[in-house]
């Protein structure tokens, strides 16, 4: 987060790391469209159980599985023949004696990445570290993800992407490439949750799986949306990702600068740059009081006249019974006097493994429940969870581009999907409970149903 001047007092700031920063190398002298590919992946903290085994075969089952899935697809969506991929090119990039791969000078220079590769039609991937690193960090999700991301860029050039991309480059930046490709990665994925596939395990918890790792192949902090490198942060990625696992192959297609928003952003100030967009934990607590409180006042008493926010209470002893604050986590509503609870142990590591927004989403989350208990709503159930979930992107959506006081920083979204996708605190409810099958995955959806619907699209019907 980044306050700007008189909004807030800035007290003493600590300097405080991003849980891994994302590098994205570029390979030199590569002509594709695609450069800087997806590089070395960042782990991501998500707690997700998948099955592990050796990387190898599955990448041999998905693209035979992608190959299939296109050949099916394409023709039905788009009304012209498939042309298969014509190779994908697993390569050992520690052997030294490995002939040049496509669109590469030496396999070496693959190292960590992974690519499409125009010119040769050819899917092309790092299997002495990529894929295995994949395979270790995120269980087959990762290599399935990753590699029908990559098949997705096959698709845009079969759909004349490239060459449309050549004669205006200004209406195709990377920045949509990418998300058109993770898009087609959702696309293909949905269809292989719906009809599983031997040897490709893909479920609700590999899905969630797949998720981190596009997290972890997020850009650097403060690239813009709007470079010609950029790929995306991890909301833009996992937004592009939903929409094609939630829609088609057409939905991707359409994909344009017009019906997309990217929330990726420079940083605001040195000095936010500096801290690389953390505040320190007090700092940020008393920033997100002040402001969710005028916001989300406002968005109550809209209900519900005369209603004020809560002020935010510090302590595991203030409002909240020291059961009711353990169990809906870092940050509690408390329905005994509607007042919202932080407990600063809990809420530390927290800031200090995801960063500082990670803290901002559960405290907003609660700030949702609080809202809710003013509109007469149920505060407990699944529905309160979601929209409390949904309150949190709502208050997010109008942080990236304010008109004036406190705003996101790079990172910010990157580590709000982070903490979603971590655990289920911003969708627990006033008792501490959340559906039994509650997947990152569909809070990632609730937050960002917020963030483009605004307050108004989450409250449930009365
Ligand atoms: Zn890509």
């Amino acid at each position: 987060m980044r306050l700007r001047r008189g909004a807030v007092p800035v007290l003493a700031l600590a300097v405080v790391l991003v849980a891994g920063t994302a590098c994205a190398t570029t390979v030199p002298g590569r002509a594709s469209a695609i450069t800087g590919e997806l590089a070395a992946p960042v782990p991501a903290p998500a707690a997700v159980a998948v099955a592990t085994g050796p990387a190898g075969a599955v990448t041999g089952a998905i693209t035979a599985e992608l190959q299939r899935f296109w050949r099916a697809t394409f023709p039905a969506a788009f009304g012209r023949p498939w042309r298969d991929i014509a190779q994908f090119v697993p390569v050992p990039t520690r052997d030294a004696t490995e002939p040049p791969p496509p669109c590469v000078g030496r396999a070496a220079d693959l190292d960590g990445q992974a690519f499409y590769c125009p010119a040769a039609d050819a899917v092309v991937w790092d299997a002495d570290g990529l894929l295995p690193d994949l395979q270790r960090d995120y269980g087959p999700a990762g290599p399935i993800v990753v590699l029908s991301h990559e098949v997705g860029h096959a698709v845009q050039t079969r759909l004349g992407v490239d060459e449309a991309q050549v004669k205006d480059p200004a209406r195709y930046p990377t920045i949509l490439l990418e998300a058109m490709a993770d898009c087609d990665a959702g696309v293909a994925l949905a269809n292989l949750m719906q009809h599983p596939v031997a040897g490709l395990p893909f479920g609700p918890a590999e899905r969630d799986a797949a998720l981190a790792a596009l997290v972890g192949f997020r850009d650097p902090l403060g690239v813009e949306a709007n470079d010609q490198s950029a790929h995306g942060n991890a909301f833009d990625r996992v937004s592009a990702f939903q929409d094609g696992f939630s829609g088609d192959a057409n939905r991707c297609a359409a994909m344009s600068l017009d019906n997309q928003r990217f929330t990726q952003r420079h940083f605001g100030s040195a000095a936010d740059q500096a801290r690389k967009g953390n505040l320190s934990m007090p700092t940020l607590l008393a920033a997100v009081e002040a402001d969710a409180r005028t916001w989300f006042g406002s968005v109550g008493a809209a209900r519900s006249p005369g209603w004020t926010a809560p002020l935010l209470r510090p302590s595991p002893t203030g409002a909240c019974p020291k059961g009711q604050l353990t169990a809906q986590g870092p940050a509690s509503f408390c329905p005994v006097d509607g007042s919202v609870a932080v407990d600063p142990a809990t809420l530390a590591p927290v800031h200090d493994k995801l960063g500082d927004y990670a803290d901002a989403v559960l405290v907003a989350s609660r700030y949702g429940l609080a809202v809710l208990a003013a509109d007469g709503k149920r505060t407990t159930g699944s529905v309160a969870g979601d929209a409390a979930t949904c309150m949190a992107g709502a208050y997010t959506g109008r942080l990236i581009d304010p008109n004036g006081g406190f705003a996101l920083s790079p990172g910010d979204l990157d580590e709000a999907v982070q903490v979603l996708l971590a655990d289920d605190w911003a969708a627990r409810d006033a008792r501490g409970d959340t559906e039994a099958d509650e997947r990152g995955y569909d809070r990632v959806a609730q937050f960002r149903s917020g963030l483009l619907g605004g307050p108004e699209s989450c409250f449930p019907p009365a």
